[in-house]
């Protein structure tokens, strides 16, 4: 069967799944004109909650698409959320941890045999032309195979357009334009928030990072600030080797509840979405609380997978 074909059949599929047993979302996926609807596709963490895939939002501005971290599940979810599965307008990544790019090859790869012919363009920081090369280089025999086999798929429709950047404007293209914001991240060189402006709204992603300035400052009157978060109560050393320094490294690398809602108080986003949090054994109402202490009296939800905000 020839890859269209093949992603005529899974289209199919997904919508008699749709309408029968409502797997998936029905209904259009796209918001109207240039209004612009975030859509968190994976809320987790390294820990690999059935429910909470690997760290994905989608920023759709109309029928554009841009995604930001490819998480594990990122296609899958995308899928669900009923947004095209044969190429985003371009995938932006915050940092080159592994929960954040592990659904990257699936992302290049998948898109490919779902029809995309074009390369995929791809924005992060110093890294991840590497990380792309090497990902051609493991799944060689995979593309081989699936062009000169009897799949007969398009030569090169697997290729990429990455661009390594270290900050500033990273897209700037018909109305929207993409910021890339340095944040501290532990030991990584180079971590990024993301702003996003669109004709409708202002957008910020925080990534990985610990209170960040910067990122107070372009988070000022966001429409939406997703952030990163976990609950300072549950602070406490691991029993394990090396287990004395997590403290220290939830400190240094991630934003606490009460430190976020600092920052929130100051910037006073219309809407806070929590995203990576690290529980630890703590409920959603707990993180809450916490953002509640930090003095951000405003909208506040835990994001799920596959919300729409
Ligand atoms: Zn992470
Ligand atoms: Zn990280």
């Amino acid at each position: 069967m020839r890859m269209v074909g093949v992603a005529a059949a899974f289209l199919m599929l997904l919508g008699q799944r749709a309408d029968a047993q409502r797997v998936f979302p029905g209904g259009p996926a796209f918001p109207p004109g240039d209004s612009t609807l975030v859509i968190t596709l994976g809320t987790g963490t390294p820990v690999p909650h059935p429910e909470r895939s690997g760290p994905a939002t989608a920023v759709v501005v109309g029928r554009r698409v841009f995604l930001f971290d490819a998480g594990p599940g990122v296609i899958r979810r995308m899928a669900a959320a009923g947004l095209p599965i044969d190429g985003v307008t371009a995938a932006f990544i915050t940092h080159l941890h592994s929960d954040h790019t592990l659904g990257l090859p699936d992302l290049i790869f998948t898109s490919w045999v779902m029809g995309r012919s074009s390369p995929m363009r791809l924005v992060g920081p110093p890294g991840l032309q590497r990380m792309t090369r090497l990902f051609e280089a493991a799944w060689s025999q995979d593309t081989a195979v699936r062009v000169n086999g009897l799949e007969r798929g398009r030569p090169g429709g697997y290729r990429t357009d990455v661009r390594d950047v270290t900050g500033g404007v990273v897209f700037d293209s018909g109305g929207v334009r993409v910021t890339a914001i340095r944040v501290p991240h532990g030991e990584w060189e180079h971590a990024f928030a993301y702003r996003i402006d669109t004709p409708a709204r202002r957008i910020v992603i925080s990534g990985d990072t610990r209170y960040s300035e910067a990122l107070e400052r372009a988070a000022s009157g966001a429409d939406v600030l997703v952030h990163e978060v976990y609950p300072e109560t549950r602070m406490a050393p691991e029993p394990r080797p090396g287990g004395e320094l997590w403290p220290r490294y939830l400190r240094e690398v991630h934003t606490s509840d009460v430190e976020l809602g600092r920052l929130a108080a100051a910037a006073q986003p219309a809407l806070l979405l929590l995203s990576h949090v690290l529980f630890m054994g703590a409920s959603e109402q707990e993180v809450i609380d916490g953002i509640r202490r930090g003095g951000f009296a405003g909208r506040v939800v835990i994001a799920k997978d596959l919300g729409r905000y």
